[in-house]
């Protein structure tokens, strides 16, 4: 990958030679944020949507004003344009910076900035209709896990016992049962008819996916209620009532099929879940000046 471009504090180098001090805050202490922003067709999806997270985020953490000289909204398309990315992702981050290691915040604070874009092609069409599988593993993040920080090690534990299960992704589990979100990805489940999800509160991210799959649901005359459900209610549904999918940047909609040794519905992607990834697939590819792909699924003629 020798084209990928590095922005490191106001310079452009290549990736691979970037290089952050071994007291960087966020090196020692996961004293940063991050973000992952969905590249398509060479273009930024929802740029301001991830950028507002950033924002928001930074000042969560009192690092205001780390990036506002930095205009990332020029440089992150230029590092898409400098890495020669068509499908693939940016990913940026903040940390505290340099300073002797201490866990008080350093005065006044030297903020690394950096960001680099990288190729990486979407799923296969064939990937999504196999559909995906979960682990459900206790919440043990801290209570503040809607700040999107790069203290990620309960995730990457998490993470790697799904894999090791031989699931796709993990599944935080709440201790009352309570289904809360993915290792890197919000939870939705179809009950009824209507779509269901955790809400936005400080024990999970609040997704840019999961913002425009509310967005999208709504205008297509799902009913969506913000409200926590349970694996028991997912798991008891009659076959073919209930269907749960994930939402993220890089994956999109993603249909679960299992979730840990139990089938989920009738084990295939549901119609309602299709119909979506479809609505939002057409909507990105507009927004990024694509042709509109094939429909993967039938909108059910009732909701
Ligand atoms: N929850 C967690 C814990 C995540 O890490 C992610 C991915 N960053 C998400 C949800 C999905 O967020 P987004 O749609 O903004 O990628």
């Amino acid at each position: 990958m020798d084209n990928e471009v590095l922005y490191l504090n106001g310079d452009f180098l290549p990736l691979s030679q970037g290089r952050v001090p071994v007291e960087d805050r966020g090196f020692q202490l996961g004293d940063g944020i991050y973000e992952v922003i969905k590249v398509m067709n060479g273009r930024l999806v929802w740029l301001e949507d991830h950028l507002e997270r950033l924002e928001r985020n930074l000042a969560a953490v009192s690092l205001s004003e780390a990036a506002s000289g930095h205009h990332l909204d020029f440089v992150l398309p230029d590092l898409v344009v400098r890495s020669q990315v068509d499908h693939g992702f940016v990913y940026v981050q903040v940390t505290r910076g340099f300073a002797p290691r201490e866990f008080v915040f350093p005065n006044p604070p030297h903020p690394t900035v950096l960001a680099y874009a990288r190729s990486k092609p979407a799923p296969a069409v064939s990937e999504i209709l196999m559909g995906t599988t979960l682990h459900p593993v206790r919440d043990l993040r801290w209570a503040r896990c809607d700040i999107k920080s790069t203290n990620l090690l309960a995730a990457v534990l998490a993470k790697e016992e799904a894999r090791q299960a031989g699931a796709h992704e993990a599944l935080f589990m709440a201790e009352d049962g309570v289904v809360r979100e993915g290792g890197s990805s919000n939870v939705f489940a179809v009950l009824d008819g209507g779509l269901r999800t955790h809400p936005l509160d400080n024990r999970i991210l609040g997704g840019i996916t999961r913002k425009h799959v509310i967005e999208m649901a709504l205008q297509e005359g799902y009913p969506v209620e913000e409200r926590a459900f349970t694996l028991d209610e997912v798991m008891s549904a009659p076959a073919g009532r209930c269907e749960v999918f994930t939402a993220s940047t890089t994956k999109d909609i993603m249909p679960v099929v299992r979730i840990g040794s139990q089938v989920v519905g009738d084990g295939k992607p549901g119609v309602v879940t299709l119909a979506l990834l479809d609505v939002i697939r057409r909507a990105q590819a507009i927004l990024v000046g694509l042709e509109p792909p094939p429909a993967l699924g039938v909108r059910p003629a009732s909701v």
